[in-house]
């Protein structure tokens, strides 16, 4: 009779779980990596694609292309609904709702954190967050279509709220956010259009603290708002975004005082995270404690207490403050690998351990910060090195390459070639601005000036 081999089941094909199945691919266990997107997705450069400087291509790669050549690693398309601890199976959907079982003997979970509205779901219809390639293309339209219809649009109150851009949170990806629509205003937009300067288009950025970056030194940060408030992003510190509407956000000052309306048609939001709802389901089903963003307690060889065999890694895993880093999940993802072997070869877990290797922000063109120890760069150093980083972990050597050349005739021509954008569902009223308000009985009543050259 020949004995069964292991079954690894990973659930989410991000860092984590790439950098497990990686580790895995020539172990004695038959690995199934279940992610509900295809690809895995280098988060980190996804402003880049939302702002037209790399493509969608660039920034992900398919699951199946980079396991084709290992026998013992299949992938499956399905997102991860419900877990049976006793049977050591988990139920998955596929994209046309048919439902499909897997089982496990270990199960890795890896399934990220998604953007929290902290309950202010409606938000999302106005305020896309900036998470997944869908986002990242919802929200290149929604820039690149302001500035469009603004050039259509007379001089006025309109025509300033479509090009008035605000970004909710002051962290990296908000700082990332606001610099590169400023940068495209300035640099690539410049000389395309006709009647409006993209030069004036506004820029507001809100965080709830008393400056950007919290998680980088006071030092650096502080470069970064010089930086920034060069660009000519307006930063409003101490507020609260607390309401989003179609054509305004509101914005509440934390220690009390009047809210103010801005008015916009284009908000964004990245104040805050929260865990995939399968993590919060895996949570409840095996008793285990979470934080408030979600985040699943687990023990010194992140499993679930009582459960030696599930993992948590990556975002979701809620230990001695853990950052919400690439590093920290690509180092779990080795770590849950290394579990598996050592269980397989009858050795004891060791428990784990995070190194931090340092964290670097993009802030403009030729100026990002990098901090490492005690070592702190910014401007043109820290931009080459962002630069370097990133490519060295940027999945497949194809990605690379193309990237590398896109960001050369990039700062060469201050181009930026990927704005295609798409229409959206005419079902999906928040991605048509134009055509919410269209009423087919009155078809003309929106056209308020007519274009001049
Ligand atoms: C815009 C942005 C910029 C960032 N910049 C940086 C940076 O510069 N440096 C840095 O270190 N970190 C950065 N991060 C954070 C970093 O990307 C995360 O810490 C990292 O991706 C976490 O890895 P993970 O494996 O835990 O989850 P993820 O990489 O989020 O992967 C989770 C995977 O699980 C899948 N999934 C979710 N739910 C299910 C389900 N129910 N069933 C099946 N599959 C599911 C998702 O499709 C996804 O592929 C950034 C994040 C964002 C969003």
């Amino acid at each position: 009779m020949t004995r069964q081999r292991p079954k690894v089941l990973i659930i989410g094909g991000g860092f984590g779980g790439l950098f497990c199945a990686r580790r895995l691919a020539r172990t004695d266990v038959d690995v199934t990596i279940l992610d509900r997107s295809a690809s895995h997705l280098f988060q980190p450069l996804l402003y880049q694609c939302a702002t037209g400087k790399l493509s969608i291509g660039h920034i992900s790669r398919p699951l199946r292309e980079e396991f084709a050549r290992r026998p013992n690693i299949r992938t499956l398309l399905g997102e991860a609904v419900e877990l049976d601890p006793d049977a050591h199976t988990v139920t998955a959907l596929r994209p046309d709702e048919t439902a499909f079982t897997i089982e496990y003997d270990v199960l890795v979970l890896a399934a990220g954190m998604r953007q929290s509205y902290f309950g202010n779901e409606h938000f999302a219809q106005w305020a896309p967050g900036m998470k997944t390639l869908d986002d990242a293309l919802e929200i290149r339209q929604r820039v690149l279509t302001a500035f469009e219809i603004a050039e259509s649009l007379p001089p006025g109150p309109e025509r300033t709220s479509w090009l008035t851009f605000a970004v909710a949170g002051g962290g990296p990806t908000g700082v990332e956010l606001a610099g590169q629509i400023r940068e495209m205003a300035t640099r690539t937009l410049a000389n395309e259009f006709h009647s409006i300067q993209p030069q004036e288009a506004r820029v507001l950025l809100f965080d709830g603290g008393q400056r950007v970056l919290k998680s980088f030194a006071p030092k650096l940060a502080q470069k970064a708002t010089d930086t920034l408030r060069e660009l000519g992003v307006e930063m409003h510190f101490g507020v609260h975004v607390t309401d989003v509407r179609r054509d305004e956000v509101t914005v509440t000052p934390k220690d009390g005082g009047p809210a103010r309306d801005f008015a916009t048609r284009t908000a964004l939001w990245t104040a805050g995270v929260e865990a995939v709802p399968f993590a919060r389901h895996v949570a409840s089903t095996l008793g285990a404690t979470t934080d408030r963003a979600g985040r699943v307690q687990v023990g010194p060889d992140l499993t679930v207490t009582g459960h030696p065999e599930i993992f948590v890694i990556g975002d979701l895993a809620g230990r001695d403050k853990l950052p919400g880093v690439a590093e920290n999940a690509m180092q779990g993802g080795l770590y849950a690998a290394a579990c598996v072997r050592r269980d397989l070869s009858g050795r004891p877990r060791r428990p784990y351990r995070y190194r931090d290797l340092g964290s670097a922000a993009y802030i403009s063109h030729r100026n990002a910060l990098l901090q490492v120890g005690p070592l702190r760069v910014a401007g043109s150093l820290g931009w080459l090195a962002w630069g370097l980083i990133h490519i060295a972990f940027l999945t497949g050597v194809k990605n690379r390459v193309s990237t590398v050349s896109t960001w050369l005739a990039s700062i060469a021509r201050r181009g930026r070639y990927h704005r295609a954008f798409l229409l959206g569902g005419a079902d999906r009223p928040e991605q048509r601005y134009t055509y919410t308000n269209w009423d087919p009985e009155e078809p003309f009543r929106h056209i308020r000036g007519t274009v001049r050259h």
